[in-house]
């Protein structure tokens, strides 16, 4: 259920606190503490799931929910009507470099594409 090396788990088991922007039953959301816009924040589900690649389909409603969730803390940010970004880096190559799935939420500024 949870890694105990797992950074994202500690803040989901509450072993390491952080400010939550939002909370539901099975989905956290905190800010980046290396913000790449104004705002941007990780929305994780409370469950350990390393990759996009260990998703399963019967994960396929909580994946929904990261999105759900992005939704509405984009209208909390007040970026939802100017825009966002979401994004999910997979292994190495894309960057990710927690590996506990996660969704970036940027807002604020205007994005390029393609992305870097
Ligand atoms: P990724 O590179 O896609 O795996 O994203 C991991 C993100 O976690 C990066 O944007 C980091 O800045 C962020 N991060 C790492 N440690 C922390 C932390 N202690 N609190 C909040 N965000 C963090
Ligand atoms: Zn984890």
């Amino acid at each position: 259920m949870n890694e105990p090396d797992c950074l994202f788990c500690k803040f989901a088991t509450g072993k390491i606190p952080v400010n939550f922007v939002y909370e539901t039953e099975h989905v956290l959301a905190f800010r980046d503490i290396n913000p790449q816009a104004p705002s941007h924040i990780l929305i994780i589900p409370r469950r350990h799931i390393a990759t996009i690649n260990e998703i399963e389909d019967s994960d396929a409603e909580l994946v929904g929910m990261l999105v759900t969730a992005a939704r509405d803390i984009a209208k909390q940010e007040g970026t939802d009507t100017a825009g966002f970004r979401v994004t999910m880096n997979c292994n190495k190559a894309a960057g990710q470099s927690v590996f506990h799935v996660h969704l970036h939420l940027l807002g604020g500024r205007k994005f390029a594409w393609p992305p870097g």
